[in-house]
């Protein structure tokens, strides 16, 4: 049996490699061919055969669609035949010239071609069967025999990215099996004997095993010939964290001291190692001190909460007596340090809850700092290259002190997850940050060429001339681009016949407010209260949630701010908030359900924003409300809160506008009685979404599913605006999707004037706003809202936003 012999070979590949990340792929490669194999000896039908190996092929290649175009030569067109990920019913529909679309250029070049936004090249043709549109890259390969065009096979991703070397080998590979294939089925199906249709199999497994063997063989002598050459180029994923594109040098960041280097040590006498200790202890604090005050005004929130937790840690009791124990017994101050410092962590990094495990860096980078006391190392500032990328294996308080971040044009860290430091750092620096990257420090050295691409979370070291070259075009347009935008700075979002738009910030921490004015923002939109309580150790008092506040305000000067209650539980959970673990969070024990069960706490967050709302200009905006109770039961809170105000004589703002965000399809649908009882409305979109497709919005695997752009959602958010007018109150929008400018154009077009979004995308949607008319727009969202299917709305739009020539802003909303 073919299949039996093909075996062997993988094996022999396998052994005669490391496993390295090279070997991983070409095995896996070889994985595919062999599954080709396998499909091929099972199937006697073209069509199921074409059809298993594009489904294989999207499967093993990581891509959501595959498909396979054949080339009919008299009427030199060519027709989908097979397809994974496109719409089926158009299999056999979809037909175009050779001088039609990116497949008809594959053939028409009879080469690669590889786009990395289809939808914005001038070669694109959109089909409306195929759903294609939520496609962004594009891979396609020319299936020829002997010179022969026969087809082109087809991969397509979601995400923008770019296909390496070794994918468009593979799918060489695979097209020269296709091509293979093709010839070998259409003959066969033309033979009359079984006979002989078998042997004709027989004939295409012996060459498709041998092109297996040549394809092994030139996976060798490429591994061989680029072992020779040096270390190689590599390609690392991890999480984009924060977006642009950095290049340049690797600076490592190693600890300056690290356990590994003290080993365990013995000393005789507890008593001077428990004085030794202490001064090292003394030093440590003095110095934590230091830091937080250099600290306290590049990323205020951190100043007085985590610091203050290494400070804490440091006086702990328990902490010191295991110290004592472990001199008692014997060993020196490192090593008791060094043992202590094991456990605590142990025990941090076995906790469930994500912002508790994540403090295990908290406690290694404390001891890592007495460890550097007590072996006498000064603490430095490292001094960095201008334009290095850091490379680290996690970045701590201590290092985030201790580097000019503003130098950085990227970073790149083996660990880190979402309330990371230096995912909150990197974000609010706007520093292109790729993070939880595997195998970093093994792949990369000090003075490596390194490419960070924040926007994909894909990392190169080392990359070729080709790789650079492209990502050097890529920045400089990303950069040229990014400057086009912000001449529009100081002009007002308006569109050609004079309807003006308000564009206002979202904002988390108050690293964000330096960016909201860079880029425009004319106030803030939506103020999620709950990102800086993450930060803290404790639920802040009154008197420190008005000093956060104000610290808003003061920076807004007479700028709105909309400031939310806390909208906690579900993905955000601080550590001082018991939660049991829920099944479903999102539908359960979160935001203004916790508030209203917790009074106390509201309470003090009410009160809070009352006092800050004398010091600038202040909206209140109630999370997640579902029902009429929920805005009646805050109300009353708010009214106690301003009854004790006023009888302790401290003043508010008597008018502060109160809000309600409409993010349940329940408060959507009740829109206009929820409207009378408040001032102003805020769209969740977020939220609406999710809660109305039944798509989790943070499932990856749902992720093609979470349509903005959904008939349901459009009617959803008309029928909103329409409330909001009858109830005679003004409405915005604060979710993900007013950054879009695709999704910017029919909102605004719905009658939406208040948008609030990233300050990142301000720049861009105030390019659309100014690009068009407001009366083409409201055209536009009177057609879309008669569409019935997604696919047909982004059809028309993207037909549109080439029309009006603002296509290339989708470049910059990922
Ligand atoms: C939303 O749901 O659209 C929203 C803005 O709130 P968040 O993203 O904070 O849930
Ligand atoms: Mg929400």
């Amino acid at each position: 049996m073919p299949r039996s012999r093909q075996k062997p070979l993988v094996k022999r590949t396998q052994r005669n490699h490391t496993p390295s990340a090279r070997a991983r792929r070409v095995s896996h490669g070889l994985s595919v061919l062999e599954d080709i194999g396998t499909i091929l000896s099972t199937s006697h039908d073209l069509q199921e055969s074409l059809e298993s190996i594009v489904r294989v092929v999207a499967e093993r290649t990581s891509t959501e669609v595959c498909s396979l175009y054949i080339y009919d030569p008299r009427a030199q067109s060519l027709t989908l035949w097979a397809t994974e990920g496109l719409n089926k019913a158009s299999i056999g529909k979809v037909r175009m010239g050779l001088d039609e679309g990116l497949t008809g250029l594959v053939l028409e070049r009879l080469e690669p071609v590889m786009v990395v936004d289809a939808l914005a090249h001038p070669r694109y043709k959109y089909f409306p069967e195929t759903g294609e549109e939520r496609y962004h890259s594009f891979l396609g390969v020319p299936v020829v025999e002997r010179k022969k065009p026969l087809g082109v096979l087809v991969v397509q991703t979601l995400r923008r990215r770019r296909f390496g070397g070794e994918e468009l080998r593979l799918m060489k590979a695979i097209a020269a099996q296709v091509a293979g294939i093709i010839v070998q089925l259409r003959l066969a199906e033309s033979l009359q004997s079984k006979e002989k249709e078998r042997n004709e199999y027989r004939q295409r497994m012996i060459s498709a095993i041998q092109q297996l063997r040549a394809y092994e063989q030139q996976q060798d002598s490429d591994a061989k010939s680029e072992e020779n050459a040096g270390p190689r180029a590599a390609r690392l994923v991890g999480v984009p964290a924060a977006p642009g594109f950095g290049i340049g040098a690797a600076h490592v960041l190693r600890p300056l001291v690290s356990f590994d280097q003290v080993g365990e040590l013995r000393a005789d006498n507890p008593a001077a190692e428990w004085e030794r200790f202490q001064n090292a202890l003394r030093r440590s604090l003095a110095e934590i001190e230091d830091v937080k005050s250099r600290m306290s005004d590049r990323v205020p929130e951190v100043d007085s909460t985590l610091f203050d937790t290494h400070r804490m840690m440091l006086e702990d009791k328990s902490f010191l007596d295991k110290i004592r124990g472990f001199l008692d017994d014997g060993f020196a101050a490192e090593t008791a340090l060094q043992f202590t410092v094991d456990e605590y962590v142990g025990a941090f990094a076995r906790m469930s809850d994500r912002y508790l495990r994540e403090r295990a860096t908290d406690v290694r980078d404390i001891g890592h700092r007495v460890l550097r006391n007590l072996l006498g190392v000064e603490e430095q500032t490292r001094e960095l290259p201008e334009g290095g990328i850091l490379v680290a294996e996690e970045l701590t308080l201590s290092d985030l002190a201790a580097i000019e971040a503003e130098r950085l044009t990227g970073i790149a860290l083996a660990t880190g997850g979402a309330t990371s430091h230096a995912t909150i750092l990197a974000k609010s620096f706007e520093i292109p940050t790729v993070v939880g990257i595997d195998s970093l420090l093994e792949s990369v050295q000090e003075d490596d060429a390194l490419i960070i691409d924040g926007n994909s979370g894909a990392v190169y070291v080392r990359p070729s001339r080709d790789v650079l070259n492209e990502y050097e075009r890529l920045d400089r347009e990303y950069r040229a681009f990014n400057r086009e935008l912000e001449s529009l700075h100081d002009l007002p979002a308006e569109t050609g016949d004079g309807h003006r738009v308000t564009l206002e910030a979202n904002i988390g921490l108050m690293g964000d407010l330096a960016f909201a004015h860079r880029h425009g923002a004319e106030g803030v939109g939506l103020y999620r209260t709950e990102f800086p309580f993450l930060t803290y150790r404790d639920f802040p008092d009154e008197e420190e949630q008005l000093r956060l506040y104000r610290r808003v305000l003061d920076a807004l000067g007479t700028k709105r701010v909309t400031l939310r209650t806390l909208d906690l539980g579900a993905d955000k959970y601080p550590s001082y908030v018991k939660f049991t673990k829920e099944d479903n969070p999102f539908l359960g024990w979160r935001s203004i359900r916790i508030s209203l069960e917790h009074p106390d706490l509201f309470k003090t967050q009410l009160r809070a924003i009352l006092r800050a709302s004398v010091h600038g200009r202040v909206r209140l905006l109630l999370p997640m409300i579902c029902n009429l109770e929920e805005v009646e039961r805050s109300q009353e809170l708010l009214a106690e809160a301003r009854r004790e105000l006023t009888h302790e004589g401290i003043p508010f703002d008597e008018d502060m506008p109160v809000g309600i965000m409409i993010e349940v399809p329940s408060a959507m649908m009740q829109a206009e009685e929820l409207a009378r009882k408040v001032d102003f409305l805020s769209l969740g979109t977020n939220d609406l979404i999710q809660y109305l497709l039944a798509v989790d919005r943070n499932n990856r695997k749902v992720a093609p599913l979470y349509e903005p752009l959904h008939p349901a959602v459009l009617r959803a958010i008309a029928a909103t605006v329409r409330a909001a007018k009858k109830a005679g109150r003004p409405l915005s929008i604060c979710g993900e999707m007013a950054a879009d400018p695709v999704c910017a154009l029919v909102l605004i077009g719905l009658g939406i004037d208040q948008l609030s979004m990233g300050s990142f995308y301000i720049p861009s949607i105030k390019r659309l706003v100014r690009s068009i008319d407001y009366s083409d727009a409201r055209e536009m969202a009177r057609k879309v809202l008669e569409m019935s299917s997604a696919q047909e709305i982004k059809g028309y739009l993207f037909g549109m936003m080439k029309k009006l020539g603002v296509i290339e802003l989708m470049e910059i909303y990922h």
